[in-house]
């Protein structure tokens, strides 16, 4: 198992569209190189879902006496998410430890194979997620998503604390949805953050069907493209 660069997509706040990016930024490389996705929002995983394979189960393998989990494939790329190991309504009890438990058995468990980039959907927060997950991956770096609202860019300067903190690179942010009213740029570019591209609100990306919408993700593929390539 060799992987070359793992990155994290995060922001503190839910719904401005960390999941969205993570499959976009996949879908956007996975003819050029082997994508992995590992979803470690294990209370609300979504990639079994936007990639339409909540249907299907991992198989299980046995390599030098320890079990793996071989990621579904969707897209040519490699997917491990506890939403197509745990019915639906497991995870959402479960106390820190727990959920640490079981980023880590996601991480350390699956037998991803030879990958160029290991992209990681970090769940909303910044807490015992982020710790395992910094903790257990060696991270190259982190892309920021937020949308351009007070409240979500309130929420992503916590998060850019969060990962100074844990030592973790800030490679750039994507403003997802954007809307001509609040100039992001300004707010990060005092903080020697780059914006990597701008997505408006798309109706196909809205409806989930992502395959449509590889035109919107030219810049984060020559971002990550070079990032790979590094
Ligand atoms: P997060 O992972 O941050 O919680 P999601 O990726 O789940 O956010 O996105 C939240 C909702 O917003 C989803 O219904 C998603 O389809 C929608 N969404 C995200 N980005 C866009 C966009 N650029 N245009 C339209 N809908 C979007």
């Amino acid at each position: 198992m060799n992987i070359k660069k793992i990155i994290a997509i995060a922001s503190a706040k839910g719904g401005v569209g960390k999941s969205t990016i993570t499959a976009l930024s996949a879908l956007s490389l996975s003819n050029d190189f082997n994508i992995g996705i590992l979803d470690a929002d294990i209370y609300g995983p979504n990639q079994h879902i936007i990639f339409n394979i909540d249907n299907l189960k991992p198989e299980i393998v046995q390599k030098d006496s320890k079990k793996y989990l071989k990621p579904l494939v969707s897209n040519n790329i490699k997917i491990a998410s506890m939403g197509s190991i745990l019915d639906d309504d497991k995870a959402a009890v479960w106390r820190g430890p727990m959920l640490s438990g079981a980023i880590k058995q996601l991480i350390h468990s699956t037998d991803w194979g030879n990958l160029d980039l290991l992209i990681v959907d970090m769940p909303p927060g910044t807490g015992d997620a982020y710790l395992t997950v910094a903790g257990e991956l060696d991270l190259d770096g982190v892309i920021l998503v937020t949308t351009p609202n007070r409240l979500a860019i309130n929420d992503t300067i916590k998060s850019i604390h969060t990962f100074n903190k844990l030592n973790v690179p800030i490679l750039g942010f994507i403003e997802n949805m954007n809307f001509p009213s609040i100039a992001t740029e300004d707010i990060f570019l005092d903080k020697n953050i780059e914006r990597i591209t701008q997505i408006p609100f798309d109706e196909n990306i809205y409806n989930m069907s992502i395959t449509n919408t590889q035109n919107l993700s030219d810049e984060i593929k020559f971002f990550l493209t070079n990032i790979i390539n590094a």
